[in-house]
């Protein structure tokens, strides 16, 4: 079945089945805004009211005895320019948004004489609308409030947005930053690197970090998360930059505190054995060769006995400042034990070692160190060895340490204050020169 199959007669009623089938209200005014003409979907909405044909707009739709204030009515219909308003209509718990755009309807002449009022509800609409908006604005507020900078590049490098802390962060103004490129920043990788990085980057992203270079040319350590993200047909690579300067300082506090120890703070047992297991690994290459040293106190029991436990301690301190002081460049110092030490040598020879032991040992018996105005004397005994006098394959940590200790155990009795170390070495001390120590 067909419309033109039918028998309907006239125009009016072909016109009035459309105007019920849409589901957009509309309604036609007289010039005293009675209502002359309302399809189904605004009929639904005023059931109450019905029939309307006839009553005044304001009274029928919005329950007032005179026009709405702001209505558009009068300007649309002296000027003929359409216009469109938002009202909302409470419908019991529900309150619907709806859009109402008002033509004006006119005679042969061009004359106002009536409005077609066209109703669209747009609840959905707006609310959507709604949300959109707030989502931009919580973004946007999240973004400025960032305590992270933020930055957004294109694929060159060149700022494409970024937030205020990020600006603050480099010590820009913001104007300034927008006139930036990533290489004006980035002071941990050259700029080939940087291009590589930029380019690769995709939307699993990346987490590392880096340096970045202030206006003021000092330095900012920070963690980077960033990853690549296409927007209207181009890569823009995004970057959240957090500030580890406070992070930085504790990681190298937390390292001093793993590898010193509190008392001498020279270098702790653990790490020089750490230290030593990698050149003992070098050695096996073929790499380098070193010596270890053992200094141990001579009587520092006494020292304890006769002058207390915190002049001993303090005398532990002021020797190992002044073992410190005289060692070479390379040499690594380690408290190895309460009142022993080692010194591990990765340069020169065995010769060399022991000639700068013997220096230490000169100085150290002709030191007095001074604790609450009384003089305490040290001296110490050593034992030597050199990474040399094993086969390379051989060599272990284990090896060279007992070498060594056994070499202080000789030296200890062979009557302290001497250091003794590979055979054809010196003996240590001279032998016009007599130990002292304030224990023996
Ligand atoms: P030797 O010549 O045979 O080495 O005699 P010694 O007295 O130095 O050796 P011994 O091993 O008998 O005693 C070591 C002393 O070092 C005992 C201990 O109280 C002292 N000592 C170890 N660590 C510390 C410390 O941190 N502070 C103080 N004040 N004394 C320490
Ligand atoms: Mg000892
Ligand atoms: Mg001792």
């Amino acid at each position: 079945m067909t419309l033109r199959g039918l028998d309907i007669g006239d125009n009016d009623l072909l016109a009035r089945w459309a105007l019920d089938a849409i589901r957009d209200g509309v309604v036609v005014l007289d010039t005293d805004f009675s209502i002359l003409l309302a399809n189904d979907t605004i009929k639904d909405l005023h059931r109450e009211k019905t029939p309307l044909t006839g009553k005044r707009c304001y009274e029928t739709f919005h329950d007032r005895p005179e026009p709405c204030p702001g209505c558009p009515y009068p300007s649309v219909l002296r000027t003929g320019e359409s216009q469109t308003v938002l009202f909302e209509y409470v419908d019991g718990d529900l309150t619907r948004l709806y859009e109402i755009t008002m033509h004006r309807l006119d005679d042969a002449d061009g004359n106002g004489m009536g409005i077609v009022g066209h109703t669209t509800e747009v609840t959905k609409h707006k609310l959507a609308e709604q949300e959109l908006q707030d989502d931009i604005n919580r973004r946007r507020v999240m973004v400025e409030k960032s305590r992270d900078g933020i930055v957004i590049l294109d694929r060159h490098g060149k700022v494409v947005e970024a937030n205020e802390r990020f600006a603050c962060m480099l010590g820009y103004t913001i104007e300034e930053v927008y006139k930036l490129r990533i290489y004006d920043w980035e002071a941990a990788h050259p700029k080939d690197v940087v291009l590589q990085m930029m380019a690769t980057v995709d939307e699993v992203g990346d987490h590392f970090e880096t340096r970045h270079k202030r206006k003021d040319g000092t330095f900012l350590d920070v963690e980077i998360s960033s990853n690549g993200v296409y927007y209207g047909g181009q890569k823009l690579i995004f970057c959240v930059c957090r500030d580890i300067t406070e992070k930085k300082i504790m990681e190298r506090r937390i390292h001093e505190l793993a590898t010193r120890d509190c008392l001498t703070d020279v270098y702790n047992r653990r790490y020089v054995f750490e230290r030593l297991l990698e050149m003992v690994a070098e050695h096996s290459r073929g790499d380098s060769s070193f010596c270890v040293s053992i200094l141990d106190i001579d009587h520092f029991k006494t020292v304890n006995d006769i002058h207390g436990h915190q002049a001993g301690d303090f005398a532990l301190k002021e020797f190992t400042r002044t073992v410190a002081s005289m060692i070479r460049q390379y040499d690594l110092l380690g408290r190895y034990g309460g009142e022993e030490f080692i010194i591990i040598s990765r340069t020169g020879s065995a010769w060399e070692t022991f000639a700068m032991i013997e220096r230490i040992m000169r100085t150290v018996r002709h030191k007095a160190f001074i604790f609450e105005g009384r003089e305490i004397h040290l001296t110490f005994s050593c034992g030597l060895a050199d990474s040399a006098e094993f086969p390379r394959e051989t060599l272990t940590v284990e090896a060279i340490i007992s070498l060594a200790d056994e070499r202080l155990y000789d030296a200890k009795a062979t009557g302290r204050n001497c250091c003794i170390g590979p055979a054809g070495l010196l003996q240590g001390l001279g032998a016009n020169e007599t130990a002292r120590s304030s224990g023996s």
